[in-house]
């Protein structure tokens, strides 16, 4: 079954990217992926994606969808930029969203350092056995180290809708200070 991109026949499937409903008529793209909960060997599943959070989680995916069809994609050019972006850059699409560390628990995926309470934090995805699978965290401030782009910020706010103007500007200045660097009252001095 290779991928598709289409129009949404019905308004039923829920994006596999950011979980709200595709739009009957809605550009849509299905990503084939193994169904190893089917008694069938080589069973595959279609999970449904908004063509940007395709772009954005499954970026091989997307680009197969889009050779040789002919929906016509609004976008299609920056699409097309963003999806090669997470091809060039392979742990880009494992980025969640971000949020407030509720506790001091969890260590940072890429400096090991624990991610103190209330910092900014990014919440990653791994895939595996056809799905996504929560797989920790890193700093904001490592983020730009861990997906080796600092381009990040429309990628986290799409995820992640809920954060207000406020939150948006303490994210971007955490995921532009650099690598983590324990100091007083949570301040970066650019180490
Ligand atoms: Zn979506
Ligand atoms: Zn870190």
């Amino acid at each position: 079954m290779p991928h598709v991109i289409e129009r949404a026949t019905t308004g039923r499937a829920k994006c596999r990217g950011c979980g709200s409903a595709i739009a009957k008529d809605a550009v849509r793209v299905g990503d084939a992926v193994p169904n190893l909960f089917a008694d069938k060997e080589g069973a595959e599943a279609m999970h449904w994606y908004h063509p940007l959070c395709a772009a954005y989680r499954r970026p091989e995916s997307f680009l197969q969808a889009l050779e040789g069809s002919d929906v016509e994609l609004p976008d299609r050019e920056a699409l097309v930029a963003l999806a090669a972006d997470g091809v060039a850059h392979h742990r880009l699409p494992r980025l969640d969203r971000a949020e407030r560390a509720p506790t001091a628990r969890a260590a940072c995926r890429a400096c090991r350092v624990a991610i103190p309470k209330d910092a900014w934090r990014i919440a990653l995805l791994f895939w595996q056995d056809g799905r996504f699978a929560p797989a920790g965290f890193v700093h904001a401030t490592c983020a730009a180290t861990y997906f080796e782009t600092a381009d990040l910020l429309d990628r986290v706010r799409h995820f992640t809708p809920a954060l207000t103007d406020a939150d948006v500007e303490t994210l971007a200045r955490d995921l532009a200070a650099g690598p983590y660097a324990p100091t007083a009252a949570g301040e970066s001095d650019g180490r």
